[in-house]
C-alpha cells in the first residue's frame, strides 16, 4: 500500500475486487428497528461512498440514523480558477444534504467545519464532540483507519478512542481509497463483514452519489477543475454490498477450561440464568421456537447449569449436554439426576464434538467463543439429521471474552439451511433453522 496514492492513477480495477472473495465474506445484519446508527465522515461524500447502502437499509428498517461530517471538503480543488474553498464548502454541504435526503428524508447531516486535510490536528476535539453523542447509540460507522488518507485515519482514531468507554457499541469502518490504491492482500480479511444491498438500497445509493456533483464532474473545463472521482474509482461503489472492517476479535479463552471454572468459582450462576427475568424470558422464547413437540435426540453444548437442558429433556427422547466447566457440569448432573435419558459430559466444542446424529442441536450463548466459525459450522452440518433442527441464540452486545459477534455466528451457521424462526431484539438474536424446507403448519397437518 502507499499513503501517497493519487486519485488520478489508474488504481486497482474493480474487476480485481469482483474476482476476489469480497462478495462472500461474513454477512451481518445492519441496524434494525430501535437501533441507533451514527455515521462519521471525514469529507462530504465519504458517508455516501462508504455507507449509503447501510444508511438507506437501516433507515428503511426503522433504525435512527445520524450523519456527522467532520470537514466541508473545501480543499478538494486547491487549484480551481473558478471555485474558492469557501464556495466549495458551501456546495459540498448542500450536496451531502441532498444525498442524505435521497437516502431518507429524516436524515439531516451535521457539519463540524474542521479544516479539510488537517483533521489529524483535531482528533481530541472530535473525540470530545462524539463522546456525549454516543448515548443510546448501537452502531458507529467511520472511515477505515488504514485507508491511507490522513483525515480518514484521524476520524477512525477519534471513533476508536471514544469507543473505549462504550465497548457495547459496534464500530464498523468503511474503506474508500483502499479500493483504489489497495490490492486484496492489503485487507484484513478475517475482520471484513458484508451488508447486502437490496435493489432499492442500491438505487438510493446511486441517487445519493449523483448529488456529489463537485466530485464526480468537472467544476469547469479549466485546468484545476477536473473531477475527483473518475468512473474507474466510482466503479468500486456500485457493488451489491458494502464492506466494513470490524474491530479485531478478542482472543477467546475457550481453550482454557480453567477460565470457565474460575467464573463458576466466583459465582455458582455467573450469568444469573436462574434468577434473571431476562434469562427466563429468553428460554421461554427459545423453547417456543422449537418447530416440533417431540425430538428423538438433542445435543446442547455449553449447557451451563442445565436449566435449558431440563426443559429440553421434557421434549426429547434423548439429550446429550456438555460443558467445559466442572462446576457447571456438577450442577447440571444434579438437576437432571432423575432423568436417565439425559447424558452430561465434559467437552469443549468444536473440538470435542460427538460422533452422533441429532435431530435437534441447540447452540445457546456458546458460538461467540469459537475462534474458527468454519469448524463449528462443519461439525453442526455433519451431525444434523435430514430433518434436523438447529437453534441458535446469542447476546448481541460486545463482551471481552467473545471471539465473534452474534451476527457473525448466526450468519455463518444459517447458510444453506431453511429458516423457521428469526427473532431479533436489541439484546439477542434467536434463529431456528431446519435441514428440511417444510413449515410447522405443513408438518403438523394444519396445511394439507
Ligand atoms: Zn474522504
Amino acid at each position: 500500500m502507499s499513503a501517497a496514492f493519487d486519485h488520478r492513477d489508474a488504481g486497482t480495477p474493480e474487476s480485481v475486487w469482483r474476482a476476489s472473495e469480497l462478495g462472500s465474506v461474513l454477512e451481518v445484519a445492519g441496524p434494525g428497528p430501535g437501533d441507533r446508527l451514527l455515521v462519521l465522515a471525514a469529507h462530504p461524500d465519504d458517508e455516501t461512498l462508504g455507507a449509503a447502502g447501510l444508511i438507506a437499509a437501516s433507515a428503511a428498517r426503522g433504525a435512527h440514523v445520524r450523519v456527522i461530517v467532520a470537514t466541508d471538503g473545501e480543499a478538494s480543488h486547491p487549484n480551481s480558477p473558478t471555485h474558492s474553498p469557501a464556495h466549495l464548502a458551501q456546495l459540498r454541504r448542500a450536496e451531502v444534504r441532498a444525498a442524505m435526503a435521497a437516502l431518507d428524508p429524516s436524515i439531516i447531516p451535521v457539519f463540524l467545519g474542521l479544516p479539510d486535510g488537517h483533521v489529524t490536528e483535531h482528533v481530541g476535539t472530535l473525540t470530545r464532540y462524539l463522546a456525549p453523542r454516543l448515548d443510546g447509540c448501537t452502531h458507529l460507522v467511520s472511515p477505515w483507519v488504514e485507508d491511507a488518507h490522513p483525515d480518514h485515519e484521524a476520524c477512525a482514531r477519534a471513533a476508536t478512542a471514544v469507543m473505549e468507554n462504550v465497548p457495547e457499541i459496534q464500530h464498523w469502518q468503511f474503506p474508500i481509497w483502499a479500493w483504489h490504491w489497495g490490492e486484496p492482500s492489503d485487507l484484513p480479511w478475517s475482520r471484513l463483514r458484508r451488508i447486502d444491498l437490496s435493489l432499492d438500497d442500491l438505487a438510493r445509493k446511486q441517487a445519493a452519489l449523483d448529488c456529489h456533483r463537485t466530485q464526480h464532474s468537472p467544476l469547469s473545463a479549466a485546468p484545476g477543475d477536473e473531477a475527483m472521482l473518475a468512473d474507474h474509482v466510482l466503479a468500486h461503489f456500485s457493488r451489491r454490498y458494502e464492506t466494513f472492517v470490524v474491530a479485531a476479535p478478542n482472543p477467546a479463552p475457550v481453550s482454557d477450561a480453567r477460565y470457565f471454572d474460575e467464573l463458576y468459582a466466583k459465582a455458582a450462576d455467573p450469568w444469573g440464568l436462574a434468577d434473571r427475568f431476562y434469562e427466563r424470558r429468553k428460554r421461554t422464547l427459545l423453547l417456543a421456537g422449537l418447530p416440533r413437540e417431540r425430538f428423538r435426540s438433542a445435543f446442547e453444548p455449553g449447557c451451563a447449569t442445565g436449566l435449558l437442558t431440563a426443559a429440553l429433556a421434557e421434549r426429547c427422547d434423548r439429550v446429550l449436554a456438555c460443558d467445559v466447566a466442572e462446576v457447571a457440569l456438577r450442577q447440571t448432573a444434579q438437576r437432571l439426576a432423575d432423568r436417565p435419558h439425559v447424558t452430561v459430559e465434559r467437552g469443549q466444542i468444536p473440538d470435542d464434538w460427538p460422533a452422533q446424529q441429532f435431530d435437534l442441536i441447540v447452540l445457546s450463548e456458546v458460538g461467540y467463543y469459537a475462534r474458527d466459525l468454519s469448524v463449528l459450522v462443519d461439525r453442526v452440518r455433519s451431525s444434523l439429521t435430514p430433518d434436523g433442527v438447529l437453534v441458535v441464540c446469542h447476546w448481541r452486545h460486545a463482551a471481552p471474552d467473545h471471539a465473534q459477534t452474534a451476527e457473525a455466528v448466526h450468519s455463518a451457521l444459517g447458510g444453506g439451511l431453511h429458516r423457521i424462526v428469526t427473532h431479533v431484539e436489541a439484546d439477542f438474536l434467536l434463529d431456528v433453522w431446519s435441514n428440511s424446507p417444510s413449515s410447522v403448519a405443513t408438518d403438523t397437518g394444519v396445511l394439507e
